[in-house]
């Protein structure tokens, strides 16, 4: 029963799945490096009795010790990404707040940064900025000085307008950065980025594009993705059609037309255009949200604010954003699970099987090194049996000759002793 429940609640909590799959991998990998060490030791230990391992078999012992490792190293480093895109002021970073169940990032900042934001889990007190190719750590308090490009409290640090600030914030504060979550805030969607495409989507699990439900869908967001998707087959997006509260004060019929006729434009483009998903998988990747309204109904929850932001038809809009959450989780830890432990798994198996042929080819020169001592063994045994023949002959020999020699003498005595 116990385990039942495990399993049920294992199922229910899909993002553990990944630290699950990363701890077993992790798991395999230490055992492997156990076995290799210690035939890497039996192949180097020296003694006479190894001469006859090949220097081919002890080098490749050595490549599959380097391997292992770097893969051990590359397990610390092994995320689930999201990366959030859509433009300034859709509501990106409060649809990040939203699933933190907390107001981490600033919101409303408007145009004038291009800056990008990278949230991570850190350890139990860890609260600070940190800026890619700086070792500058900055406390997250100068996370609301966005405004105006990034700068310290002295003034001393100016942020470049494309750099990456990575907000390193405590695991156990959200369910997602406590399962190794990693969100990317993209505050742009300029074409000359594409290098940023190379350089942070390319491991992406997952992409959520934030629309403004009162505009529709822009070329501009449009090409972004259609150039992710030239580089990425079939990429998992998300689209969130965000202050959809704003269609509260029109009436349910209007309401529902609308919500069709946005529903009909993501079709054709995660379908036909994208080739992301299939129709029938539409209804799970399109979610029509009020991330102000979740946001601030959670930090009330928390007791962080009085009076949560609300407007008629709140709860189908709160429904929804649950819905999106649940069907996130399912499709980021199945879409890193794939890409980031499938390569380790295979390089695993590639590992056993070259070790298995190694093992096969020196257990096979081990015999004929055996039947070659052997041999030898014999071959010397035979001489040593017929060096002690014949010393047995010759020995034979000595006493028959001594028995002789003592005969002749003793005749010869007497015969003396006659004449005399
Ligand atoms: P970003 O530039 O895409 O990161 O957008 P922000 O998250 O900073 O949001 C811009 C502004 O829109 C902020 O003042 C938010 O409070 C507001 N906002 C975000 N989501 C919603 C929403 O669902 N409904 C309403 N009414 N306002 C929202």
């Amino acid at each position: 029963n116990q385990s039942q429940s495990r399993k049920t609640s294992r199922y229910e909590e899909p993002l553990k799945r990944f630290t699950d799959a990363k701890n077993q991998m992790k798991d395999i990998y230490n055992d492997l490096e156990g076995c290799v060490q210690n035939l890497s030791q039996f192949y180097d230990d020296g003694s006479d009795a190894n001469k006859f391992v090949p220097e081919k078999e002890i080098q490749e012992v050595r490549r599959f010790q380097d391997s292992i490792s770097t893969i051990q190293k590359m397990f610390n480093r092994d995320k689930m990404k999201v990366v959030f895109f859509g433009r300034t002021s859709n509501g990106k970073s409060t649809v990040i707040n939203a699933m933190l169940h907390q107001k981490l990032l600033p919101q409303g900042i408007g145009h004038t940064t291009s800056s990008f934001l990278k949230v991570e889990g850190g350890s139990e007190n860890e609260k600070m900025l940190q800026i890619e190719g700086s070792d500058t750590k900055l406390p997250i308090t100068d996370l609301h000085r966005l405004g105006n490009a990034l700068s310290a409290s002295d003034g001393s640090t100016k942020i470049g307008t494309d750099s990456l600030i990575t907000v390193l914030y405590p695991k156990a504060s959200s369910k997602l950065l406590q399962n190794e979550v990693v969100l990317v805030d993209r505050v742009d969607l300029s074409p000359e980025y594409d290098s940023w495409i190379d350089k942070h989507c390319l491991d992406a699990d997952v992409f959520v594009l934030v629309c403004n439900s009162e505009s529709t869908l822009t070329q501009a967001e449009k090409n972004f993705f259609l150039r992710v998707a030239k580089k990425l087959s079939r990429p998992n997006v998300f689209i969130l059609n965000n202050r959809w509260d704003a269609s509260s004060a029109e009436d349910d019929d209007q309401i529902e037309q609308v919500r069709n006729q946005h529903m009909k434009r993501f079709m054709t483009f995660l379908v036909d255009e994208l080739k992301s998903c299939s129709p029938h998988e539409c209804k799970d990747r399109v979610f029509f949200i009020s991330a102000r309204e979740v946001l601030e109904q959670r930090m009330k929850d928390r007791g962080e604010l009085a009076n949560a932001y609300q407007q008629d038809g709140h709860a189908r809009r709160r429904a929804d954003f649950n819905n999106f959450e649940t069907n996130f989780e399912r499709l980021i830890s199945k879409a890193a699970i794939r890409t980031k432990f499938e390569a380790h798994d295979r390089r695993a198996r590639e590992i056993i099987t070259d070790m298995k042929d190694n093992l096969d080819n020196v257990t096979n020169l081990a015999s004929q090194e055996k039947q070659r001592l052997k041999l030898d063994y014999e071959l010397k045994n035979r001489e040593f049996n017929e060096c002690r023949k014949q010393f047995s002959e010759f020995e034979q020999r000595y006493r028959e000759q001594q028995q002789r020699i003592r005969q002749e003498v003793h005749l010869k005595v007497s015969a003396d002793f006659h004449l005399e």
